[in-house]
């Protein structure tokens, strides 16, 4: 098998994302699905519809083609504000767009009527994050701009938290936008389909009892795809937070002193020369490096400790152990080291069933594998 690979445990992340899905649909909360992290692999994604999503959201325009191209049919968000150079193409392939500018709503219009279709958009509402929003004394304003443009379906609202400032979802800020949707749908006479209240961030907020109001909507990647919320990175209860690992090869396995020798400068990446208390480590050398992951994002197997990264070699004290080369070592990521390995040409994405990783040393007999992508 191909090695550094991220592996895919589809199993687990259906667990995780039924698990998500019924335990908000008690609150009225329906989930979208985020793609984004896993580029829309159309394995992944029918994985989140079978679970129970009702929507797939992805902020590139590229990952909803690819999900269509795949045969995939059900509704799809593009959760970035669209740019107007793409508007065909998000009016071509997304059902939805989030927004929060009338240049680009009166472009996705325009769009819209050469394509002869309606496209639906949400409006996204600033509460104190900084990031994407429209001023929420802007907004009803820009709602009734919006319901009057042709073939624009005006949808409802959204919010997005914790991404810039770490501002958390609380219920101040929700009942915000709760209170905003309630006043937009009193003066239209009909309830807002979607007020989408935010991502795995606001999980916390709604397992510790917060007030829902109007919220019937969250957009989910980071819980389905690492079982843990973002605000403390604690594992949620009851999700796999070993769904996904990377795995990555011994290339050099030797017993070396643990300081270096020599005059001492700067090395490429700017460390200090590790300490460590030891006159001599088990030290391995791993075929992985920055080109291919965050490695501040990796979590090594209990006994192991990493000490450097270059751009293609990760250093591991193995500690009692000593991997021998051509093994296989596989790590747990956070969500910076995931994004990196799935966008890296170098890592490859291998789909398994029911993996366990419970011992430090990979065996490639112990996966039962189904497919590998490209
Ligand atoms: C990435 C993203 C999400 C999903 O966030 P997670 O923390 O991965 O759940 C939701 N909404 C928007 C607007 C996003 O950009």
């Amino acid at each position: 098998m191909n090695t550094p690979r991220l592996q895919i445990d589809l199993n687990k992340i259906f667990d995780n994302a039924s698990m998500l899905v019924q335990r908000l649909k008690a609150d009225g909360i329906t989930v979208t699905g985020v793609t984004k992290a896993f580029l829309g692999a159309p394995q992944i994604a029918q994985t989140l519809l079978r679970a129970g999503v009702t929507f797939l959201g992805d902020s590139r325009i590229e990952n909803i083609e690819k999900m269509r191209q795949a045969g995939i049919t059900e509704p799809m968000m593009l959760i970035r504000s669209p740019m107007i150079s793409q508007a065909a193409r998000v009016v071509a392939s997304a059902n939805l767009s989030v927004n929060t500018e009338m240049a680009v709503l009166s472009a996705l219009s325009t769009a819209a009527q050469m394509a002869r279709k309606t496209h639906e958009v949400m409006l996204m509402v600033e509460l104190g994050d900084l990031r994407e929003g429209i001023m929420p004394q802007d907004v009803e304003r820009i709602v009734q701009e919006v319901r009057d443009l042709p073939n624009i379906k005006f949808m409802g609202l959204g919010a997005n938290l914790a991404c810039r400032n770490g501002v958390v979802p609380d219920n101040r800020n929700m009942a915000e936008l709760s209170a905003l949707a309630n006043r937009i749908a009193h003066t239209s006479g009909s309830c807002l389909p979607i007020v989408s209240g935010g991502n795995s961030s606001n999980l916390e907020w709604v397992f510790t009892g917060g007030t829902i109001g109007s919220i019937n909507n969250l957009r989910l990647g980071e819980s389905i795809l690492l079982g843990r919320e973002p605000l403390h990175r604690e594992p949620i209860p009851g999700l796999h937070t070993d769904a996904i690992s990377l795995v990555a090869e011994v290339i050099e396995s030797k017993t070396k002193p643990s300081k270096p020798w020599g005059t001492i400068a700067q090395s490429a990446f700017n460390d200090i020369a590790s300490t460590c208390a030891r006159p001599e480590i088990n030290q391995a050398v791993l075929a992985i490096g920055r080109q291919d992951v965050d490695p501040d994002g990796l979590r090594p197997p209990i006994g192991f400790e990493i000490l450097d990264t270059s751009s293609d070699h990760l250093i591991l004290n193995a500690g009692d152990e000593k991997p021998s080369v051509g093994s296989e070592i596989a790590f747990q990521l956070n969500y910076s080291a995931l994004l990196r390995a799935m966008t890296s040409p170098h890592v490859s994405k291998t789909f398994v069933q029911n993996a366990t990783i419970s011992h430090p040393f990979v065996k490639t007999s112990d996966f039962a594998f189904q497919s590998d992508a490209a």
